[in-house]
């Protein structure tokens, strides 16, 4: 079959290579003490290229042209296990300057060893090219690609990207992540959204290990909610602010995709899990600046907030109060502003309601806070003892010398 669109195959260091048939003459990978009875039987194909049980190949996948007349292609890793399993799509920055996302996935990137893994992951770090090369959240003509799928063969410039992307990549899958940070001028706590009312959504979003998870059926048009709607069930995972890396939340982020895989069997299991609660919200909202002025904020994403509390005031250019800000319901703050300036409806703070959850994340954090002082006081006594025994040595040594 003739290759469909304008595609560049590269090497992938040791396991890709031009074609899989040469790999296996040149370079056998294929691992001592396998089972050929496991070894992955389905056909995987992403637009016409063969990727062979145990390989990892990159591809440039076109789906758009530029002004100059040149491919826009998008860069997609497959990574095919041995073994049969699902397959699964991670997608990040589909808002080009959401950066966040690419960092995770070039972490699973260099990380998922096709040997140990059951199925096949489909990983692409940028999906909105134009949005990315500009640094902006948009296609050409201020289009938002998440707002476009399952996209149409003959529609505007973003129906057909969202159109290609998804027969050549979501559809193919079993389930997926879609990777996002905050809108620019906002910061949000690690939280994954999802529609908790689909029994795999909520399970992939459970194994996701973040303390907030939100319940949202998801935009029409957007990627998680087209593709849940497809048939394949799709989480999203929100953290940190636009144009900004953050080794913190790519962790996390890392940390939950694999956790993810873990629980749809296609990697081994780390039974290890972080998040010290985790509780699902149907409820929040924008807490939004009635004054205009100065902001300063007293709260930052995580905080437990109870109503009533002052989370902020808004100053005069002279320094003086203009309003003091209080919570108007008790939840945790999944995201804050990073703009210090207000207007009458600049957004504040995102808060999550809690009501029938709060005795339970209030337990936790108090269990956390106590092991984090008993973590504390361990490390504490450690040093003492280390700094005891250095003085021990010197006093003997000096002693041996006075000899
Ligand atoms: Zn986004």
């Amino acid at each position: 079959m003739a290759i469909r669109y304008n595609l560049l195959m590269v090497s992938h260091g040791q396991r890709g290579s031009a074609s899989s048939q040469k790999q296996k003459e040149d370079n056998p990978v294929e691992p001592e003490l396998i089972d050929s009875q496991t070894v992955s039987q389905f056909e995987c194909k992403i637009s016409g290229i063969e990727i062979a049980p145990g390989e990892t190949r990159a591809i440039l996948l076109k789906v758009s042209e530029s002004f100059l007349s040149t491919a826009i292609s998008i860069p997609v890793t497959v990574i095919r296990g041995w073994r049969d399993g699902p397959t699964a799509f991670v997608t990040a920055a589909v808002h080009g300057d959401e950066i966040n996302g690419i960092d995770i996935v070039r972490r699973l990137m260099f990380e998922v060893d096709p040997k140990k893994l059951s199925g096949t992951l489909i990983a692409i770090p940028v999906v909105n090219i134009p949005g990315f090369l500009e640094q902006s959240r948009y296609l050409p003509y201020h289009r938002d690609l998440n707002r476009f799928f399952p996209g149409k063969k003959k529609g505007n410039n973003a129906e057909r990207i969202a159109w290609k992307i998804f027969k050549e990549v979501i559809s193919k899958c079993d389930f997926g992540i879609d990777l996002h940070t905050a809108a620019r001028g906002r910061l949000n706590l690690p939280h994954v959204r999802g529609d908790m009312s689909h029994p795999m959504v909520r399970t992939l979003a459970r194994a996701f290990d973040t303390t907030i998870i939100m319940h949202h059926k998801g935009l029409r048009g957007s990627l998680r909610k087209e593709a849940t709607r497809a048939g394949v069930p799709t989480i999203l995972f929100e953290a940190g602010e636009t144009g900004k890396f953050s080794h913190r939340i790519s962790g996390a982020g890392f940390r939950g995709v694999i956790s993810v895989l873990a629980e749809m069997g296609m990697l081994k299991k780390d039974e290890k899990k972080e998040a010290p609660f985790q509780v699902i919200v149907k409820s929040s909202e924008w807490i939004r600046a009635e004054k205009g002025g100065i902001l300063d904020l007293d709260v930052k994403p995580g905080d437990l907030t109870y109503k009533g509390d002052t989370i902020g005031s808004v100053l005069n250019p002279f320094g003086k109060t203009v309003v003091e800000i209080k919570a108007p319901a008790t939840g945790i703050i999944v995201g804050v502003t990073t703009e210090p300036l207000t207007i009458p409806g600049t957004g504040i703070i995102h808060l999550a309601r809690l009501k029938k959850t709060l005795a339970f994340v209030e337990r936790s954090l108090r269990r956390r806070k106590r092991l984090d002082e008993e973590k504390m006081n361990l490390k504490r006594r450690q040093k003492d003892l280390k700094s005891k025994l250095k003085k021990k040595k010197l006093v003997l040594k000096k002693a041996g010398r006075t000899k």
